[in-house]
């Protein structure tokens, strides 16, 4: 499904393509096909934004716990918003910037 450049995490037992914070294009090893080491490059090109795996890894998936966060948060506010007397006052909206998304 993904050619072997592309830098996927698994969430859920889905997967999803790594992309970039800034730009969300896919993020790619810098040099051509899988990383060699643990410490090569990925990230992207267009936007100079580059990290190791491990670093890159923990800020996607830093991210899409966020998301899935918000997520319910937004679940829970629309449930509420037609409750009387009850108000929902968590944040819904992204407001940090990660350097690498799904
Ligand atoms: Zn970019």
């Amino acid at each position: 499904m993904y050619d072997d450049s592309t830098i996927v995490i698994s969430v859920e037992g889905e997967q999803h393509p790594v992309l970039c914070g800034h730009c969300k294009q896919r993020i790619s090893t810098r040099g051509k096909g899988k990383p060699k080491s643990k410490s090569d490059p990925i990230g992207c090109a267009h936007c100079n934004n580059w990290g190791g795996q491990d670093e890159v890894a923990k800020i996607a998936i830093d991210y899409a716990m966020s998301q899935i966060q918000l997520t319910l948060s937004r679940a829970m506010k629309e449930t509420l918003g037609n409750t009387k007397g009850l108000k929902f006052e968590g944040q819904t909206v992204q407001n940090k910037r990660y350097r690498f998304v799904i």
